[in-house]
């Protein structure tokens, strides 16, 4: 008599989902210098966006893809304010190079994270208690800040 097996549905949240995918595209990479390229930011931004902001992100005004290495820093946020005209801009600044590519989608989720303190928030941008509110957030979807 042929037993009918029932197979367990296992429901993948699309959190999971993109876990699963980061996983698999950032350790194929790993201990490899990864180069930064405006694509992948791009790429990344909208993931990220996405699964971590709801999409309420808008886009940074200006990319640069720049050393920083007087900065001190291997990635940021910089506010251009226009004061007269009462405008504000958001230019992200990333290295030319990072050590694998975990590094490198993990700063851009960290400027994420400050760009919405201080474009959605209106939040001063410091390393306080809402930016790290968002690390569960972040680690859900297998990133650190
Ligand atoms: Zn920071």
């Amino acid at each position: 008599m042929a037993r009918r097996v029932h197979k367990k549905q296992t429901k993948i949240s699309p959190k999971q989902k993109v876990k699963k995918r980061l996983k698999k595209e950032l350790a194929l990479v790993k201990t490899r210098k990864y180069k930064t390229t405006y694509k992948d930011i791009k790429k990344y931004f909208n993931l990220i966006n996405t699964h971590v902001f709801h999409g309420k992100l808008a886009p940074f005004n200006e990319i640069l893809i720049k050393d920083l290495a007087r900065q001190n820093c291997i990635g940021q946020v910089v506010t251009w304010t226009w004061k007269r005209k009462g405008t504000q801009q958001f230019w992200l600044e990333m290295l030319p190079s990072y050590k694998d590519k975990k590094e490198f989608v993990d700063t851009l989720a960290h400027e994420c994270i400050h760009l919405y303190q201080m474009a959605n928030q209106g939040d001063t941008g410091n390393h306080n208690d809402m930016f790290y509110s968002f690390r569960p957030k972040l680690n859900a979807i297998g990133l650190d800040i």
